[in-house]
């Protein structure tokens, strides 16, 4: 007998059909002897619609309010999982996240978990029960409904499993696992059977969307066997989210590539290069809260420098006009932005050992005449910015260099 916490994403809740489907799928797990939790987010383009709703009695809505009605998605699924179960015949009860007591911190919209009570699930599962709980939501200490932020619902289950120690977490959702790289890029893209939470962890801060990258960090730190599963098909062993150490020896190099066009680039010339300046260009930027990614200073012979991040598409012009505003001051000869860039990412932890994949990644991208704009590397990542109209054929010939088709099937 294990414990097992089933998270199902919106589009694995988003009709009655659905619905029923997940019910008999955990009436099978049942069966086995297993104690079930499951997780579930609201139904497909519900969230969305809420928040539309919000925009138009409040332009910017207010954040607790917010709150209040956006988790009302997943309020209404664990209600209808429930039902289905019981439909078949099984011993059903659901629980709102502050029913369980999923305890955040005050930051509404974006809250992150303190702390989980797991008491009354655990009573509720040795009396029988399956226990049904509403991804994405939880209470402060004071009785205010918290979310987790877009994608909540795979954090409250990997927490949900940390908590109760559960035997393995599994994210269903509409792909069969976590891939080379997005089948509707390259369909000859594979599934991968393992990859480490370290991998996980880069494609998914890189823009790969199978997993919030926080529930992600949240297994990796409590340790949670994480499994993601596609909810359309009965059989399938999905993705093993696992430790490098569990992993056999024989690993591919890169184990996947990711891509992220939500990214822009903002450029400043010319400015004097002193101590300082750094600081005097990126600390307005992030005391206007803008998150800046690849950061490059480069140092002319005349004794200026010029620097060019990136920032999120959407945050470009909050961070020109700021920068304008202190360009007399910084002495910056010009300032410019440009959104039409795309930056593409290999990962793997094989890179540790293996020299020579950033010079194959950019003899790669040349021979196919792609200007690369920016690089940044970690240990086990390399990234590169270039022209967003390039950037699918990027990830196709980087797939193919590095044979990943192959390296997804061992
Ligand atoms: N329903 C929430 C969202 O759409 C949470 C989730 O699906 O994980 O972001
Ligand atoms: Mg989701």
């Amino acid at each position: 007998m294990a414990l097992i916490v089933q998270k199902y994403g919106g589009t694995s809740v988003a009709n009655p059909e659905r619905i029923k489907a997940l019910a008999s799928r955990v009436a099978r797990y049942k069966a086995l002897g297993h104690q079930i939790v499951v997780v579930v987010s609201a139904m497909s383009g519900e969230t969305n619609r809420l928040i539309s709703l919000a925009k138009e009695i409040m332009a910017t809505p207010d954040p607790r309010e917010l709150d209040v009605m956006v988790s009302t998605g997943e309020q209404v699924t664990i209600g209808l999982t429930s039902m289905a179960l019981m439909d078949l015949g099984i011993k059903a009860k659901s629980y709102t996240g502050s029913q369980v007591r999923i305890v955040t911190d005050s930051h509404f919209n974006k809250a992150r978990i303190l702390k989980i009570d797991g008491d009354r699930i655990r009573k509720d599962l040795n009396a029988g029960y399956v226990v049904v709980v509403a991804g994405f939501q939880g209470v402060d200490e004071q009785g205010n409904i918290t979310t987790l932020g877009r994608g909540g619902s795979d954090t409250t289950g990997v927490a949900l499993a940390a908590a109760l120690q559960a035997d393995e977490c599994q994210i269903y959702t509409d792909v069969d696992g976590v891939y080379t790289t997005d089948p509707r890029i390259v369909p000859e893209a594979r599934r991968l059977k393992s990859i480490t939470f370290e991998e996980m962890l880069e494609l998914a801060s890189q823009g790969s969307k199978v997993l919030q990258i926080r529930s992600v960090e949240f297994a990796g730190k409590y340790k949670v066997k994480l499994r993601v599963l596609s909810s359309f098909e009965e059989e399938g062993d999905g993705t093993l989210i696992t430790f490098e150490e569990d992993k056999n020896m024989e690993q591919p190099i890169i184990s996947g590539i990711a891509f992220n066009r939500d990214e822009a680039k903002v450029t400043v010339l010319g400015v004097p290069d002193r101590p300082g300046i750094a600081y005097q260009i990126l600390g307005p930027i992030a005391d206007a809260n803008i998150d800046v990614d690849i950061i490059i200073q480069n140092t002319g012979a005349d004794g200026t420098t010029d620097f060019t991040f990136t920032v999120h598409k959407n945050e470009l012009n909050k961070a020109l006009e700021i920068l304008r505003n202190i360009q007399a001051h910084i002495g910056a000869r010009e300032i410019s932005g440009d959104d039409k860039i795309a930056k593409v990412s290999i990962v793997g932890v094989g890179m540790r050992s293996h020299v020579g994949v950033a010079s194959q990644m950019f003899r790669t991208l040349a021979e196919e005449g792609i200007n690369i704009q920016m690089i940044s590397t970690s240990e086990i990542k390399i990234a590169v910015v270039i022209d967003e109209k390039y950037m699918e054929l990027a990830v196709r010939v980087l797939h193919k260099a590095f044979e990943l088709e192959e390296a997804g099937i061992s």
